[in-house]
């Protein structure tokens, strides 16, 4: 088999470098073709140095000339942009897009990807969130397989593996993140550095903060939603501390599989790769030793702690850009808070605040997610700086 050549956009994020060393292991099965960062020029550098793309690209063009002269010495193409970023998921020398980017700029590199008839090993959940419907729609027609990275969609594509039967439900788990076990009347008064300190899972600011909104929960049910082509209603949500069960499905027996491993995205990320068949990994990446976890454990969701998951399903019953408006101004309030402008519980406001002021759009172009994204954003923003 020819070796499969692959694009990873945001290769300097956790997920990025999780996969370029997945693909170090297997050097037989897959080469980097194009590597790609937002502004981390240096460490974009080094991965050129290490697995000699064909190309690189820099979305920030001001960090265009000192990655240039960091590589002039290397037979690599180097590209600033975000245009380029977009045009490396859809390049003749790639046969794979690893779309690994943050927020609504993984969505235009994703409708171009498949576009381009490119297999999507898909980590940015916001290409869906945002722009799900068209997307789904563009993949059906191009017949171009989007494989999720999401451990929990993973977990479900894993279950869903050799059988033939229809699914009654899918159970997304979630571990609550980093405040579930702060008093519900303290939660105002958390602090950047208190929801970025997730109990389970290594991962990027921006999802860690997600995570603690349980923003990320919803996102993932609307994810479930186009991967699966379930019903809003087929797709429960339970609170597992643990993140040993990664998610469940239960078939029209009543049936439920499950699907367990220790909380490590690489894992899912060779899954991605190899689908449907498994790549060989090392023990020390950590084998689950069940007796090591003697007590799992499960809850309904607190809603009146985490109040962004109804509202997450509010969006997605709306339809249309409803969801596209969510998403940006989810990222806006992040932003916020994390520079300290807003406080925590002020995020899911900014979003219910956002949607009742934002036009809702319905069967969505391209375009129209564009509008739709720049201008939430506006709103969002301006109800940041009136409330503070
Ligand atoms: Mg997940």
């Amino acid at each position: 088999m020819a070796r499969q050549r692959i694009a990873v956009l945001g290769s300097t994020g956790s997920i990025g470098q999780q996969t370029l060393e997945i693909l170090a292991l297997h050097p037989d099965l897959f080469e980097a073709a194009v590597l790609t960062a937002r502004s981390d020029w240096k460490t974009l550098a080094d991965q050129a140095r290490a697995v000699e793309p064909d190309s690189v690209v820099i979305a920030d063009r001001e960090f265009y000339a000192p990655l240039r002269d960091a590589l002039a010495d290397l037979p690599v193409k180097v590209w600033a942009g975000e245009d380029a970023v977009a045009a490396a998921a859809e390049a003749g020398n790639v046969d794979v897009v690893v779309n690994a980017l943050v927020g609504y700029a993984g969505l235009v590199p994703t409708v171009r990807a498949v576009k381009a008839g490119k297999k999507v090993a898909l980590a940015n959940k916001e290409s869906l969130v945002a722009g799900g419907e068209l997307v789904m729609r563009l993949a059906a027609e191009h017949r171009v397989p989007i494989v999720p990275i999401d451990s929990e969609h993973s977990a479900i594509l894993q279950c869903l593996s050799g059988e033939v039967s229809p699914v009654s439900r899918i159970i997304l788990t979630a571990s609550g993140g980093a405040l579930r076990d702060i008093p519900v009347e303290n939660l105002a008064d958390v602090t950047p550095s208190m929801a970025l300190a997730h109990p389970n899972w290594k991962m990027g600011p921006k999802i860690t903060v997600d995570s603690a909104t349980l923003v990320n929960k919803g996102f993932e049910v609307v994810e479930a939603r186009w991967l699966f082509g379930l019903s809003p209603e087929q797709i429960d949500v339970l609170v597992h501390p643990q993140s040993i069960v990664h998610s469940m499905v239960e078939f029209c027996d009543g049936a439920l599989k499950a699907q367990l491993g220790t909380p490590d995205m690489r894992v899912p990320i060779a899954y991605a790769l190899s689908y449907p068949a498994r790549l060989p990994l090392p023990e020390d990446f950590g084998r689950l030793s069940l007796a090591d976890h003697p007590n799992l454990s499960f809850e309904a969701v607190d809603h009146e702690r985490f109040p962004a998951l109804a509202l997450a399903r509010e969006a997605m019953a709306a339809g249309g850009t409803a969801l596209c408006t969510f998403n940006a101004a989810n990222e806006v309030a992040v932003e916020a808070f994390l520079g300290g402008r807003i406080g925590f519980l002020d995020i899911v406001r900014t979003i219910a605040a956002t949607l009742e002021c934002t036009e809702n759009i319905a069967r969505p172009t391209l375009d129209d997610y564009v509008n739709c994204n720049s201008a939430s954003r506006r709103v969002a923003q301006q109800l940041i700086t009136h409330n503070s």
